[in-house]
């Protein structure tokens, strides 16, 4: 797969549509009713998203989510500028309030290998007692898994290709984009 240059502004030809920002935004709200469902308990939800490539997913999901809800970020970098995990995931900024006795809810945009929000997790795990812990994912690319993971809410599965927009990225291009899609050959 030949990628265009980055500095390439998208242009129709150069990707195909694989899900619409309709498809995106029908999914996030049937998403929300399963979290609000599973959370309708909870005074108060603390919800983590993962940067940079859940800015768009958290902030459309969070919309919808009737618990009352605090938001917080963290971020981690795995891919760097190629479009195959690195298997090194570097944590950037990990400062969050205490999680102890809260009910959290990590989000990300895209689980492949499942190194990253392994790591993740485990970190979270091992410095904090939270009452519950679940995860959303928009994108599973399941095919791709090297560390189990449990993923709790899961918008669309998706096969092991390449997909740019709403949030992820090519070499830092592409997050602007309303919808998900692949570049074509
Ligand atoms: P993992 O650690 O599960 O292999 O990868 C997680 C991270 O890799 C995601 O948060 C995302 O930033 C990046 N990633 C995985 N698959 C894709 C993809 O198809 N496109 C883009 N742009 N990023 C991806
Ligand atoms: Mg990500």
């Amino acid at each position: 797969m030949t990628l265009p240059s980055p500095s390439t502004h998208y242009k129709p030809d150069q990707l195909d549509i694989h899900l619409s920002e309709e498809d995106i935004q029908t999914r996030i709200r049937e998403m929300a009713d399963e979290i609000n469902k599973a959370f309708a308990n909870s005074e108060k939800l603390i919800i983590i998203a993962v940067l940079k490539g859940s800015f768009m997913f958290v902030a459309d999901l969070i919309r919808h989510i009737k618990v009352p809800s605090q938001i917080e970020f963290v971020r981690l970098a795995s891919y760097g500028d190629g479009q195959t995990s690195s298997g090194n995931v570097k944590p950037v900024d990990l400062s969050l309030p205490s999680l102890s006795g809260e009910d959290v809810l990590i989000v990300e945009d895209i689980i492949d290998t499942g190194l990253t929000l392994h790591f993740f997790m485990d970190y979270l795990t091992s410095l904090h007692h939270t009452r519950s812990l679940k995860l959303a994912v928009l994108l599973d690319k399941k095919e791709a898994r090297q560390k189990e993971v449990q993923v709790d809410f899961a918008g669309f599965t998706v096969g092991n290709q390449f997909l740019v927009g709403y949030g992820l990225d090519f070499a830092g291009y592409y997050r602007n984009l309303p919808f998900i899609g692949v570049v074509k050959n």
